[in-house]
């Protein structure tokens, strides 16, 4: 119970990637925040771990408004009296090629994927700093290292978050808070199931392991970056693509 009478906050949790890492870190012990713009989703989540003898509870927020944020943050504390641990995962997607791409859907990627991780990333550390202890743990992607064709805005939002996994980290370093990054491979989501075939099929021929990545993998790289072991780990941004890139 690694994570015991620590709160971990995980964006986008309703669902996918960030419901497993929400599951992972309650197994360990923490006390869980979903967070999500889909209510339903979230409160199934929460009754789920409620089932399996886990504290958990949802609130609504959309991480690209601020005030939202500042709210979740508020609530969060009130509730929990800390936030250790903040896992920025909401993201979406708007594919298309980038001479077709609408300014409207590079502004919404941006605002969601980017923006809203600054947002995150600001309100949480104003608590932290005060505790003088926190773990910050930012999903990026693959795509943001690499560049993928169709993902002009979705890429850029995640190479973006590369630079502010850097920047916040040496700007919270003296007050004990780690902020590192996972970029992510192919992962079996809600997100990748609208793939169109060949492009799952390209990236399972690029990936050397040969298989697509579970949830459950981010889940367990979240778990190491935000325990003691990684105490010593922080601007860095830890690749679990089964091979994609090296
Ligand atoms: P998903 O679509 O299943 O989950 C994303 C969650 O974010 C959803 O629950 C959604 O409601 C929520 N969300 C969307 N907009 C939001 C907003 N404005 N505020 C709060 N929450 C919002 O996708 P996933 O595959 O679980 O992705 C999770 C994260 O992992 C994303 O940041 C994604 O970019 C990243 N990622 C995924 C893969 C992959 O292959 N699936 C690869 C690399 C990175």
């Amino acid at each position: 119970m690694k994570f015991e009478n620590k709160t971990a906050l995980i964006t986008g949790s309703a669902r996918g990637i960030g419901k497993a890492i929400a599951e992972r870190l309650a197994s360990q012990g923490a006390r869980i925040v979903i967070s999500d713009v889909l209510m339903d989703a979230a409160e199934a989540t929460v009754k789920e771990l409620n089932d399996k003898g886990y504290e958990a509870f949802a609130i609504k927020a959309d991480v690209s408004n601020a005030d939202d944020v500042q709210a979740l943050i508020k609530e969060t504390v009130a509730k929990y009296q800390t936030l250790d641990i903040m896992v920025n995962n909401a993201g979406i997607t708007r594919d298309t090629l980038m001479i077709r791409m609408s300014e409207k859907d590079w502004d919404l990627v941006l605002d969601i994927n980017l923006k809203g991780a600054f947002l995150m990333t600001q309100a949480t550390a104003k608590v932290m700093m005060k505790q003088r202890s926190g773990r910050i743990v930012n999903i990026s992607s693959v795509v943001g290292q690499m560049g993928n064709a169709g993902q002009a805005n979705y890429s850029a939002s995640k190479a973006g978050l590369i630079g502010l996994t850097k920047s916040s980290a040496r700007e919270l370093a003296s007050r004990g808070i780690t902020v590192n990054a996972i970029a992510p491979g192919f992962i079996e989501s809600e997100m990748t199931e609208k793939l169109p075939e060949e492009v799952r099929n390209e990236f399972m021929k690029a990936t050397a392991l040969k298989r697509f990545g579970k949830p459950e993998d981010i889940a367990a790289a979240v778990a190491f970056l935000v325990s003691d072991d990684a105490s010593y780990i922080t601007g860095q941004i830890l690749a679990v693509n089964g091979g994609l890139l090296m």
